[in-house]
């Protein structure tokens, strides 16, 4: 599979009043043609600030960012490799979508960026009410307005105005984390199907495991703003090397309890207050020694294994 996307040393950060918060730090990964990319970690983690850089919503302060082989940012610019190439669908339908427009509007508004050859009036409402039923919606859905459907339906919607582009990537922010847990699913395996059948390739952003471990090929593990591990799905499962990583997966049940170090949890705040050339985790991570105390450099174990510990196993 070639890169279709490159981070380099990358940062975002953002002053606040006297301070400066390192939203993302030292981000370097790339995503593969056709896989999915998931990015876990708690709210604040940076993985939201981190997507929305490649759709053109933050501006990276250091760094680089390559679409293609191609710099996503020059010159302070967000460069489109083509219009509606990158789509998002973002976390929350009901305020993602506007109140006051039809679904069919709502649907077709990101080709209003596209010039008319390519919009094209037939063309347009025959892949309109085709796209609308592949998501499993109906054709006289198109008339109505969002608050006359449920949260699943929203996120149906939001779905086939990503796809209305013909985009080949797409950044999925907590697609899901807003549905009822059956709808939930039927929300992903929609994805699943619509990325196989489209050869999408997608950074899918997610706080919960499961939904992760479903959906990604790739998982990077984000905490405070740094990637702390990165590796193929079924590796990071089996061989988690990060305690954050661990104690995510404890959070799982029945997947991590029978693992040699049992459940695993947090650990109260340390008395040591950590500096800044500590590790990110000091204040929380269970296994903290004093040369914690000077953060770990990310280090790979295989390929395409990576993490930032020093902890030996
Ligand atoms: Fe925990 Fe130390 Fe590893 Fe950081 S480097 S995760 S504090 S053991
Ligand atoms: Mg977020």
């Amino acid at each position: 599979m070639s890169t279709l996307i490159q981070f380099e040393k990358v940062e975002k950060s953002f002053s606040k009043g006297q301070h400066v918060i390192r939203a993302v730090s030292n981000a370097n990964f790339s995503v593969k043609k056709g896989s999915v990319l998931g990015l876990v970690g708690e709210s604040g983690s940076g993985k939201s600030t981190l997507g929305k850089m490649l759709i053109g919503l933050e501006m990276p302060s250091e760094g680089m960012i390559h679409y293609q082989g191609n710099p996503l940012w020059k010159k302070n610019k967000f460069k489109r490799p083509r219009p509606g190439e990158i789509q998002t669908v973002f976390q929350d339908p009901q305020s993602s979508l506007d109140p006051r427009m039809r679904v069919k509007d709502i649907i077709l508004e990101p080709l209003l960026a596209l010039d008319n050859k390519q919009r094209e009036e037939k063309g347009e409402s025959l892949r309109l009410i085709s796209l609308v039923k592949r998501v499993g919606l109906k054709a006289e859905h198109l008339d109505r307005y969002p608050h006359e459907f449920s949260g699943g339906q929203r996120q149906r919607i939001a779905i086939a105005r990503a796809l209305i582009t013909d985009p080949a990537f797409i950044v999925l922010d907590e697609p899901t984390s807003a549905l009822d847990v059956s709808v939930q699913a039927q929300v992903l395996n929609l994805l699943k199907d619509l990325k196989k059948e489209r050869g999408l390739t997608y950074l899918f952003i997610s706080h919960n495991m499961s939904v992760i471990r479903y959906m990604c090929d790739q998982i990077a593990v984000m905490y405070k703003g740094r990637i702390v591990e990165m590796g193929p799905s079924a590796e990071l499962f089996e061989r988690p090397r990060h305690p954050y990583t661990k104690i995510l997966l404890s959070s799982l049940p029945g997947l991590f309890e029978s693992a040699d170090e049992g459940k695993l949890g947090f650990a109260n705040p340390s008395e040591v207050k950590p500096g800044h050339e500590a590790c990110v985790f000091y204040d929380r991570c269970p296994y903290r020694m004093e040369a914690c105390l000077k953060a770990p450099a990310y280090r790979n174990e295989t390929d395409e294994h990576g993490f930032a510990c020093h902890l030996k196993k």
